[in-house]
């Protein structure tokens, strides 16, 4: 049997409460189905930062890389800052060290939970560049000014044609599953001159999977449509700050962040992370939302099967969606859903819904 180490990383906020629920989920999996998951803990935290002045290395990202995924809650204080005024973000590190270039974010609406918007059937993949486009000058060399900053979007044709390649697959794999299966780019071409090369470069992979369907709106009409007719979209695909949003846009439709998984991979690594931040308006009450960070740990899951061609992994994490689903349906829900259960209770329901 194949045994997997994972790295914890836990962070700031209600990510230490969300990495407890998930854990616990992944804990009765084993031994319920007999996956083997080891893990090493990370203390890396904006928290941690502000008393002790230590940051993630690069040191610390290649041992830490070593192992099979990351798990990671949440990091960031709004009032904790690095040199230059920006937060500390393990997460933004560890995309730029490990090249994650896609970061998968599924919305899918759940019976059970209320959507601000008509439509039922809201189920997509958004997919968000994240080693480029509008973050591309995050380590550029900066002077620091009070009257002009700026930052820089670029975007490459290598990281464009991995991107797509993803993109154009993840739709087949979601056609497997009943889903129409097209890709949709949004984009800026019209104003930004990365953006003219991004098109191209779609448009080019797209001609080369051409059995899937494919589609391309401006990122400003394409975030309208994402709110008034959301069932057009099946995988979204889109660069760093454009994906950043619509992503959240996406979340919002089908109960948000607290229900909003993501995977930031790249073709060797995975780091698996609620969409959500560390929340400091609810943390330490004991009332986040522990589904989006289950359903990543889910995610890490698949991603692990798939890579690995273990079934057992794979069907461990159809089994923490299917609980999940079931669990959403029954309730009780989360606060941030219209209901008053606590994370623990939210636990609990996807505990009795995991299949024997
Ligand atoms: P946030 O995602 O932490 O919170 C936004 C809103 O959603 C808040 O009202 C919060 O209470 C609510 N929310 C988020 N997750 C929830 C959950 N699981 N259950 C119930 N409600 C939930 O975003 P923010 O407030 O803009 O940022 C807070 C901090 O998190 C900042 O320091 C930011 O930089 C950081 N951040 C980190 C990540 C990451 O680690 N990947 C992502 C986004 C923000
Ligand atoms: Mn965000």
């Amino acid at each position: 049997m194949t045994q997997y180490e994972i790295a914890v990383i836990p962070g700031d906020g209600i990510g230490t409460e969300v990495i407890d629920a998930a854990l616990a989920v992944l804990k009765e999996c084993e031994s319920r189905y007999g996956i083997q998951l080891n893990y090493t803990f990370h203390d890396f935290s904006a928290d941690l930062y502000r008393r002790t002045g230590k940051r993630i290395t690069a040191a610390d990202m290649d041992e830490i890389g070593k192992l099979d995924a990351v798990l990671f809650g949440a990091m960031g204080l709004p009032d904790v800052r690095g040199t230059e005024g920006l937060e500390l973000g393990a997460q933004v590190e560890m995309r730029a060290h490990y090249g994650l270039f896609a970061s998968l974010r599924p919305v899918q609406l759940f019976p059970g939970v209320e959507s601000p918007v008509k439509a039922k059937d809201v189920d997509m993949l958004v997919i968000r560049e994240t080693s480029e486009g509008m973050f591309a000058g995050l380590s550029d060399v900066h002077e620091p000014s009070d009257e002009a900053a700026s930052d820089r979007m670029t975007i490459t044709r290598a990281t464009c044609e991995k991107l797509f390649d993803v993109a154009f697959s993840q739709a087949r794999e979601r056609r497997r599953r009943g889903t129409p299966g097209h890709v949709t780019l949004l984009h800026k071409s019209n104003a930004l001159r990365s953006n003219v090369l991004m098109e191209k470069v779609f448009d080019e992979v797209a001609a080369k999977n051409n059995d899937v369907g494919s589609g391309k709106y401006y990122v400003d009409a394409g975030s309208m449509y994402m709110v008034t007719d959301p069932e057009r979209y099946d995988v979204v695909v889109t660069e760093n700050i454009f994906g950043d949003i619509v992503s959240e846009i996406a979340a919002g439709l089908v109960g948000g962040l607290g229900v909003a998984p993501s995977a930031d991979v790249s073709l060797t690594h995975g780091v698996f992370q609620p969409s959500h931040g560390s929340a400091p308006d609810i943390a330490g009450k004991g009332i986040a939302n522990p589904t989006a960070m289950i359903l990543s740990a889910a995610m890490m899951l698949e991603w692990l099967g798939e890579r690995r061609e273990d079934e057992l992994c794979t069907k461990t994490a159809q089994n923490i969606q299917s609980a999940v689903k079931a669990a959403l349906a029954a309730g009780p829900q989360a606060r941030d859903l219209g209901g008053t259960a606590g994370t623990q209770e939210v636990v609990d329901a996807i505990l009795k819904n995991l299949p024997a």
